[in-house]
């Protein structure tokens, strides 16, 4: 049987990392977090001096990101929370991000990891273009004054302490940013379930996913 796959995505403070996360203990499935990908790969193309504009091709042939027991390694090396979790990370990623051999790069990788087994995957461009035959897609949204206040209190709970004002400010860069660029803009899928976060707690939102789930396996199993 092939293996199955849970796409979810959506905007920075719309809830994806905690539902993912929570999904997969719930199911029992890997968790892959593309964002950290993205993160991991442009702090470490910035800390060799290298900008979005200038990416040199051989560089990019020698990044291997692997996934193992849940765990990201870049080149061999643990991708360590601290060091990708920073705003600056966050801003670094949106803007390697945009450079269409990154994305192809670690589309690649993306869709390599996930054919060792079954994967909730979260991301911008998950349901849209790296695996665009998941068995569920969901695309999760918040208003934005929500989403800055969960992104400010996740930063607080790292020991970062940001205005709101400064949160939104990042917020509003990063979302122009992601929805606007040529290749893969956060978008829902057209088969997505669209499910709004907006004052939902986050037990409400994981019980609205995996209903989303059981109907996808119920189908399933009535077609085979
Ligand atoms: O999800 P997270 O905030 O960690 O992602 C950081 C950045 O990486 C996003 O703002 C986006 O620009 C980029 N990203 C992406 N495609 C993905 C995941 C993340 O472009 N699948």
């Amino acid at each position: 049987m092939s293996n199955f796959l849970i796409a979810i995505d959506g905007p920075a403070g719309s809830g994806k990392s905690t539902i993912a996360k929570l999904l997969s203990e719930r199911l029992g499935f890997n968790h892959l977090d593309t964002g950290a990908m993205y993160r991991a790969v442009a702090v470490y193309l910035d800390s060799k001096g290298f900008t979005p504009e200038n990416v040199p091709d051989e560089e990019l042939e020698k990044i291997d990101v692997q996934y193992i027991d849940n765990e990201l390694y870049l080149n061999g090396e643990r991708v360590r929370e601290e060091e990708i979790r920073s705003a600056k990370a966050g801003q670094l990623a949106s803007s390697f991000a945009v450079v269409p051999k990154v994305r192809e790069k670690l589309t690649q990788l993306q869709r390599k990891i996930c054919e060792r087994g079954n994967f909730v995957v979260e991301g911008r461009d998950i349901g849209t273009v790296v695996l665009p035959h998941a068995q569920v897609k969901i695309f999760l949204t918040a208003s934005f004054e929500e989403r800055v206040k969960r992104r400010a209190e996740e930063l607080k709970s790292k020991g970062i302490e940001l205005s709101l004002e400064e949160v939104a400010r990042q917020i509003e860069e990063r979302d122009k940013r992601d929805s606007s660029r040529n290749l893969a803009p956060l978008k829902p899928a057209e088969d997505a379930i669209v499910i709004d976060t907006t004052g939902k707690s986050i037990e409400r939102v994981l019980e609205e996913v995996i209903e989303a789930v059981d109907r996808r396996k119920r189908n399933e199993a009535v077609r085979c």
